[in-house]
């Protein structure tokens, strides 16, 4: 839509148009009493790229549609969008999916003993890093292909599907061979090469909200992954920076049901990186089944005190299966099941 200046004049009106036109948009032109606007139908991307705001009469340009386009509820899909992990289904509003494990594969030990909890817990997938996005580069970065072993042997043993990280191009292949969910991290939601390699894998992807990043950038990272045909991205909401400090970060409860709204995808919260504290874990976790979440991804640890990244934030293994019944009571209580 374009604003015009009251003072406007018919000519200025018809530059307008002519410039509209001849890039194939389609021009409606509504006189008010003060101004007149100027319906753009059509690309708006290439609207916006026409510099109107520039020419003389244009008060301003307001865009219509959602910059978001193939995440978007609003144009070629109205169902959810909701698809199978192994035996697991995701998205589609009746199942809830618990994803929890280590925050990092430490040891064949560690990552199995956490394993056997989770699936004897019902857990649907089974989480834990390889290749991990640290903020500082001198902490611990995961043990890598050793850990993609290690994780393949916790999913043969348990059946559980495993989701991990893809922090470099230079892995895909790797990540192609053991990974069943491709997860981008908060870091790299703006990382568009990288989205467009996870894209191509043709894996399910999780894609994580970035630590500053609005909905619609969040929505339009999706675009990149949706755009090389993979139909199969889990968004993730975990936690923005604001003002507050008391928590690691500020949990977007809202952002669930505006997802749902607003976007096809399933929409799943991460309590652990949100709060950095497993006090606050089990009832964030609630919180995210009561608002309407497909699910959780949650960090669970043998030992967290020697955890090599995250102990804070993980649940005691032993609480896992107290914790997993209660959070699937909540997902019961919106219709959902734990599957
Ligand atoms: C993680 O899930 O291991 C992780 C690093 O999370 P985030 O990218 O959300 O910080
Ligand atoms: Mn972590």
């Amino acid at each position: 839509m374009i604003v015009m200046t009251p003072d406007a004049t018919e000519e200025q009106v018809a530059a307008v148009r002519v410039k509209l036109e001849a890039v194939g948009v389609h021009v409606l032109v509504m006189p008010g009493e003060l101004t007149t606007a100027i319906g753009a139908i059509g690309d708006p991307v290439g609207v916006g790229e026409l510099g109107l705001e520039g020419m003389s009469g244009v008060d301003r340009v307001v865009p219509i549609s959602r910059p978001y386009k193939l995440a978007s509820s609003e144009l070629a899909h109205h169902e959810p969008t909701s698809f199978m992990v192994g035996s697991h289904l995701v998205g589609g509003g009746e199942t809830f999916t618990l994803i929890a494990g280590p925050c990092t594969v430490e040891s064949r030990e560690q990552t199995l003993a956490v394993a056997r909890v989770v699936r004897d817990a019902g857990a649907s997938m089974l989480r834990g890093g390889a290749f991990k996005p640290r903020t500082s580069p001198f902490a611990f970065k995961g043990l890598g292909l050793e850990a993609l072993e290690i994780l393949a042997e916790a999913r043969a043993e348990t059946g559980l599907p495993i989701v991990t990280e893809l922090l470099d191009a230079a892995h895909a292949d790797l990540l192609h061979e053991h990974a069943d969910v491709v997860q981008i991290g908060a870091r790299n939601m703006q990382n568009y090469a990288l989205l467009e390699v996870a894209g191509k894998l043709g894996k399910p992807v999780l894609l994580k909200r970035g630590l500053s990043s609005s909905l619609d950038e969040l929505l339009m990272a999706a675009d990149y992954v949706l755009k090389e045909g993979n139909e199969r991205v889990i968004l993730c909401e975990r936690g923005i920076r604001t003002y507050e400090t008391a928590t690691r970060f500020t949990l977007d409860l809202g952002a669930v049901p505006w997802l749902k709204i607003h976007t096809h995808l399933p929409v799943v919260v991460d309590p652990s990186h949100a709060s950095g504290d497993r006090r606050l874990v089990e009832p964030l976790s609630r919180a995210a089944a009561a608002v309407g979440a497909d699910g959780i991804i949650v960090e669970v640890h043998e030992d967290p005190e020697q955890a090599l990244c995250d102990g804070p934030q993980a649940l005691y293994a032993s609480d896992f299966a107290a914790y997993a019944k209660n959070i699937a009571a909540h997902a019961a209580l919106c219709g959902r099941r734990v599957a």
